[in-house]
């Protein structure tokens, strides 16, 4: 037994001291809709060309992986288009490890980090592991950032490195491409992108990469856990001037991207035109919901990403217990009196669709 002994005994940092860990409950539940995985499984094709790739550097797992997953990097590059280069590219286990060596490169004790809230709870924990300042911006009630705002704080507190996360989790919210441009004009430091639910935003929504040209101190980040359907293989990557990886260079560990997670990462980018498939179809079933959400007078944030933000309740976790008694497992995040959904299955939306109904007590008036 533990005999008493606890964290607290521990001589952890002191800034470390009360600080909680990431935390979203990993329940087994019928329908999970939390933590916005997809919910589309490899097909057989894919899996037996994991499992070949897997198989294939098998037997040669004696030997450390290509430090610099050369490979990998050109295949991610050519996936992003944008004329981009292996060199303009890095890949890591998760975009949370890519975000960890951003704010060790660019941040540190002394150092400071902004983002503009709610946003994903993430990026405060690893700037404050990293024992950086945390600097956190109200966003505008439509989720939005306000630029003459943004642009003030900037002046005022001159942070190392500035978040915008596009689309937003988890609100859903993409930013027009103005207000990344005008960001990446007055930051004097580094302008990080995280653009994990790109593939998901709708029609005519730009993406940061195409103002990579004009801003050397701008990243984009992006992952494989959303759009890929590869949560589980953990693999994140990013897109930047070269500088910016040499830069990386300096804090990544050594051989760091195992060769397995490098061919299974490969593997999934052979499979981009299946994956996006799924990719299109949840956001059918998105933009579905959101409108069936509206339709039901709930209020809803627009979404360019797999998932939905609704509310608002003056008792959001009883909606969310209510939900969960009836084996759908959402996430108790946003703003008070909000919740947000993953886009699933029809099969688990509609699942999710009767037991809001049940939950919140509104009639079924379609029928369905
Ligand atoms: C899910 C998510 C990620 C993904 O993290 P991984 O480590 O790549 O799984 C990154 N950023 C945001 C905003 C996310 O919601």
């Amino acid at each position: 037994m533990s005999g008493g002994f606890g964290l607290h005994d521990l001589p952890i940092r002191d800034d470390l001291r009360g600080q909680s860990p990431y935390g979203a409950p990993q329940l087994d539940v019928a329908v999970a809709l939390n933590t916005n995985e997809n919910p589309y499984p490899p097909s057989d094709r894919l899996a037996a060309a994991l499992a070949r790739g897997v198989a294939g550097a098998a037997s040669g797992l004696n030997r450390y992986p290509d430090r610099d997953a050369t490979r990998l990097r050109a295949g991610l590059a050519h996936y992003l288009g944008h004329g981009l280069e292996a060199r303009s590219v890095w890949a890591a286990n998760g975009s949370n490890e890519i975000l960890q060596q951003i704010l060790q490169v660019f941040g540190g004790p002394g150092r400071k980090a902004m983002g503009f809230e709610p946003s994903y709870s993430m990026h405060p924990i690893i700037t404050r592991v990293t024992n950086t300042g945390w600097v956190s911006i109200e966003r505008t009630r439509e989720f939005g950032i306000d630029v003459e705002a943004a642009r003030i704080a900037i002046a005022v507190q001159s942070p190392d490195i500035v978040f915008l996360t596009s689309p937003n989790n988890p609100t859903g919210t993409a930013l027009p491409l103005e207000v990344i441009e005008q960001v990446a004009r007055v930051a004097p430091g580094m302008v990080v992108v995280d653009e994990a639910y790109a593939e998901f935003r709708r029609e005519g929504t730009p993406s940061a990469l195409s103002l990579l040209p004009s801003f050397p101190r701008l990243i984009v980040t992006r992952t494989m856990s959303k759009a890929f359907a590869m949560a589980g293989a953990r693999l994140g990557y990013l897109a930047a001037h070269p500088a910016v990886i040499d830069a990386l260079q300096l804090v990544r560990l050594p051989y760091h991207l195992s060769a397995v997670s490098q061919v299974v990462a490969g593997t999934a980018l052979d499979f981009t035109d299946e994956l996006l498939g799924h990719v299109k179809r949840l956001r059918e079933e998105r933009d579905a919901l959101v409108a069936w959400l509206r339709d039901y007078g709930f209020a809803v944030a627009d979404s360019d990403a797999n998932f939905v933000l609704f509310g608002t309740f003056p008792d959001r976790h009883a909606v969310w217990q209510g939900l969960l008694d009836q084996g759908v497992l959402i996430r108790e995040t946003g703003p008070p009196g909000w919740l947000r959904v993953t886009i699933g299955t029809p099969e688990e939306m509609s699942a999710f669709r009767h037991a809001l109904l049940h939950v919140t007590g509104r009639a079924d008036r379609h029928g369905r």
